[in-house]
């Protein structure tokens, strides 16, 4: 599933594609979509030009004069630019047409991805008004992070997946942040210390900083033949490693089930 890193590195991967482009139209394959695609998309786009890319949480915002083209990604959704006359594969179900012959392709097999027009303002609509903090922003802070736990009493892992609380923070960068932090997963947020949720923020930024720059060399590569994005080394320090050394103790990984998923901590470094 793109996580967001993955989001992040397809945003950027993208704004030299369309930043500045006009728009000629869409051919939507497919509508059925999580939600369906708005049947008058080709004419809402037709004429638009390209304003800016932007990212809330894990949706794609692209910015034209009359709204916004929303784009999430789903469970496997995959962006990329392609020529305009490229024959459509079987996943392929929306193209953005480009000037210049180009297209905007979305190629999701499961479906579970979006593609909706937005009009202003875009924050206002229901899909974005109630995330939560941006990771990667300089709003998001230790004390934020306190201030929103206060009168809770949810597990730490929990409360990071929350994407009322923090957006984008999916199961593995919990689990890897946490580590980072040496926070154990299931503490409950009431016994955090400020100085715990600032080191606590911190690992949650540099862990997707890192992520962000393992895809950032595959960029050159966005407009590639197969149009694929970055999929990242996939190396982790906890996740997936249960009975595997601790990288920084090598005391052996533990798993545990917390809210249906796997949740990986050491159990010397994450007390
Ligand atoms: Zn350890």
């Amino acid at each position: 599933m793109p996580e967001l890193p993955e989001v992040e590195t397809t945003r950027l991967g993208l704004v030299p594609h369309l930043v500045g482009r006009k728009v000629r139209g869409a051919v939507v394959r497919n509508a059925a979509l999580r939600w369906p695609v708005p049947a008058d998309l080709s004419r809402r786009l037709r004429g638009e030009e390209v304003r800016g890319i932007r990212r809330r949480g894990k949706y794609l915002l692209i910015d034209l004069r009359r709204g916004h083209l929303l784009v999430h990604l789903g469970m496997s959704g995959r962006l990329s630019v392609v020529a305009g006359d490229s024959p459509a594969k079987k996943h392929d179900h929306v193209d953005v047409q480009l000037e210049g012959n180009q297209s905007l392709r979305l190629t999701d097999p499961r479906r579970f991805g979006a593609v909706l027009w937005l009009p202003e303002p875009a924050e206002g609509h229901a899909l974005l008004a109630g995330l939560g903090l941006e990771p990667l922003e300089p709003a998001f802070t230790g004390k934020a992070l306190r201030d929103r736990a206060k009168g809770r009493r949810v597990a730490v892992k929990q409360f990071l997946m929350n994407g009322r609380i923090v957006v984008g923070v999916g199961n593995i960068y919990a689990s890897e942040a946490l580590w980072r932090a040496k926070v154990h997963p299931l503490r409950s947020v009431a016994r955090i210390s400020l100085a715990a949720w600032t080191k606590l923020a911190a690992a949650v930024q540099e862990t997707l900083e890192h992520a962000l720059s393992k895809g950032g060399s595959t960029l050159r590569d966005f407009a590639a033949v197969d149009g694929r994005a970055g999929r990242y080394q996939k190396r982790f320090s906890v996740y997936g490693r249960e009975g595997k050394p601790c990288p920084r103790c090598g005391t052996k990984i533990r798993a545990l089930r917390q809210g249906q998923r796997s949740t990986f901590f050491c159990p010397k470094c994450q007390r």
